[in-house]
């Protein structure tokens, strides 16, 4: 894009590190500014400085939802517009059933749901201002199949699935589209480190992923430019699984 008024603008929530930094190491070498938001500085400056002069940090708690209208109206601001959303801040926990308290239940559903929402509403109405926007979820294969020991998790990625179709059909005819990304078992230090500490756990997931191979955050990196892009014009309201086909291994 020949200058900065015809560039797109893109947040992504959770962008200083794992697939987050993927997608917003996609957006920003394809002339995309990009945001990137978390809640260290230091971990958000080591992704800037990686991902180079389209990447801007910027420090927002996204559980902190009371913020969140100052936030996305501080960005505006500054950058003019805001083209594309992605909600991928989120956090884990695994825990036996009857062990989960209701503090973290409701904690996991704060950052993983309720900031969706309170983000995207804000998003939105400058969005509506302009008649255009892509929205990208991340949701997980833990709203594809029953996995054990992650009920918190699993019950906001499912609700995330909700979310995006309801948004889709009220925001599409107002030129947002609403997509989610469910990625299945994508390579991390962490992710390889749990699945082979765990080997029962790996032999379940190579064994029903037809492709027989863990992903790589660049997959999904892929999948949020397209999502976001023109390509995916008529595209609105999807979950797409970018898996190996793990979502419909037998
Ligand atoms: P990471 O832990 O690497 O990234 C999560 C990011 O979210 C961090 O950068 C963290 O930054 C940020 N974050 C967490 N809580 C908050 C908060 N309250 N406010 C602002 N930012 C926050 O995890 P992944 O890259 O693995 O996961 C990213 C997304 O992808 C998640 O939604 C996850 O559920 C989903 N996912 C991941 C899969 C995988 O295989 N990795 C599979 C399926 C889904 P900071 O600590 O600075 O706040």
């Amino acid at each position: 894009m020949s200058n900065q008024q015809e560039q797109k603008v893109a947040i992504v929530t959770g962008g200083g590190s794992g697939l987050g930094k993927a997608m917003a190491k996609k957006f920003s070498s394809n002339g995309i500014t990009t945001i990137i938001v978390g809640r260290q500085i230091e971990k958000l400056q080591a992704a800037k400085d990686e991902l180079g002069e389209n990447c801007f940090a910027m420090v927002c708690d996204v559980t902190n939802l009371g913020s969140i209208p100052a936030f996305v109206d501080g960005i505006v601001q500054k950058f003019g517009r805001i083209d594309i959303l992605v909600n991928n801040a989120g956090i884990n926990q695994k825990k036996e059933f009857t062990e989960v308290t209701d503090e973290e239940f409701q904690n996991v559903l704060t950052t993983n749901l309720t900031s969706v929402f309170v983000m995207s509403r804000e998003v939105v109405k400058q969005m509506l201002k302009q008649g255009s926007g892509s929205i990208i979820n991340i949701s997980s294969m833990a709203a594809q199949y029953g996995l054990p020991k992650v009920i918190a998790y699993s019950a906001s990625k499912t609700a995330i699935d909700g979310l995006t179709r309801a948004m889709a059909v009220e925001l599409s005819p107002k030129g947002i589209r609403v997509n989610a990304i469910a990625p299945g078992f994508i390579y991390s230090d962490m992710t390889a480190k749990a699945l082979d500490s765990d080997p029962e756990r790996k032999a379940k997931v190579f064994g029903r992923t037809p492709m027989g191979i863990m992903g790589q955050p660049e997959d999904i990196g892929d999948a949020a430019l397209f999502l976001a892009s023109d390509a995916a014009k008529y595209i609105t309201g999807v979950v797409l699984p970018v898996d190996g086909g793990n979502s419909i291994g037998f």
